[in-house]
């Protein structure tokens, strides 16, 4: 993009965006970001990439993708129980529409204010659209919520409803539908897909209590086996507590679980908690959340079916790279 109309777009539409915080030295507008990190914690960083035709339709409300955009950063450093601070934005345009822009800018704003997240820098390309957000967060370093900290004999836990999202994604590609769907269900899954909620606040209270956790971005199944790889060892879950939301209720019960389990974009969060700590846990902490397993020797997945039978899960949550998806 031409350096005026880069100047001027970014001035436009990204300076000042966010709050601005005390730790933000120096933000946007010079070569770098000045930054400062509390005394005792380290920085979390994670970044995350929206393609057009791939992530996201092109044709999606902006604002929308703005929240999303940002909502899958947070997730991460939900996942990690760290908490927000910084992000930055690398924004690749096929052109540069104004009403575009502004919803789509107005959809990072909202979301990175009610989490005090700050705008401190980016750059500005010309191309097929793709959003790359990078999100930065605090955390203790030995209170962090890693994937390899999964103990023998821990709970499995769930946030939210799961299965919202690709349900909205199958009903996109005309893959599947239902009858018994009203517009208000197909509504609510849209939104679930198109307005994730990062879980920033269960992630922080998790610090105190969790052994392990991830965000589930590709599918439970999948998500959950990079916990119990990287913990070594495995897990039993029960099918029948997986939580379905009303809508989703609305389907059949083997639809229902199958997306659950496998569908991605949900972003909630799946975390373990030792046994010995689940009645402090769920007395303490307000949230959204539900026990849906438990982590054992034997390694691998299964489940317990809805008719209470056992399963292997073999792990068909979405992968970018593999032939069949
Ligand atoms: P440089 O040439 O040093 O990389 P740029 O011209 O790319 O600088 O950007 C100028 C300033 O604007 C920098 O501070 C950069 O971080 C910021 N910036 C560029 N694009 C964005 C964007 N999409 N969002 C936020 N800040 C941006
Ligand atoms: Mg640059």
């Amino acid at each position: 993009m031409s350096t005026q109309s880069e100047f001027s777009l970014i001035e436009t539409y990204f300076t000042d965006l966010t709050a601005s915080r005390d730790d933000v030295y120096l933000g946007i507008g010079d070569d770098c970001a000045l930054l400062t990190c509390p005394d005792g914690h380290v920085v979390a960083v994670s970044i995350d990439t929206l393609v057009a035709g791939i992530h996201f339709f092109a044709d999606v409300d902006p604002e929308s993708l703005g929240h999303k955009s940002l909502a899958v950063g947070l997730s991460d450093l939900a996942a990690m129980g760290a908490k927000p601070a910084w992000f930055t934005l690398a924004l690749t345009l096929p052109d540069s529409s104004a009403p575009w822009l502004t919803a789509f800018s107005q959809g990072l704003a909202t979301l990175a204010k009610q989490y005090n997240i700050q705008l401190v820098g980016g750059d500005t390309t010309k191309g097929p659209l793709t959003i790359s957000i990078q999100v930065h967060g605090f955390i203790k370093p030995e209170q962090a919520l890693r994937r390899d900290g999964a103990q023998i004999g821990d709970l499995i836990y769930v946030s939210g409803t799961l299965g919202d999202a690709g349900a909205a994604l199958q009903l996109k590609l005309q893959q599947w539908d239902d009858e018994a769907l009203t517009a208000e269900d197909k509504h609510y899954f849209y939104h679930r897909l198109e307005k994730p909620t990062p879980r920033i606040d269960l992630g922080q209270s998790l610090l105190e209590f969790a052994t392990s956790a991830i965000d589930i971005s590709d599918g439970l199944s999948s998500d959950l086996a990079h916990i119990l790889k990287k913990s070594d060892v495995g897990a039993t879950i029960d099918l029948a507590k997986l939580p379905l939301s009303s809508s989703l209720q609305n389907i059949s019960k083997t639809k229902a679980v199958e997306l659950a389990l496998n569908s991605g974009d949900d972003y909630e969060l799946c975390f373990t908690i030792p046994a010995d700590k689940q009645k402090l846990f769920e007395s303490t902490v307000d949230g959204t959340y539900r026990q849906v397993g438990v982590i054992e020797a034997e390694l691998g997945l299964r489940a317990i079916n809805v008719d209470g039978q056992m399963d292997t899960i073999t792990g068909s949550g979405y992968d970018h790279f593999s032939t069949n998806s």
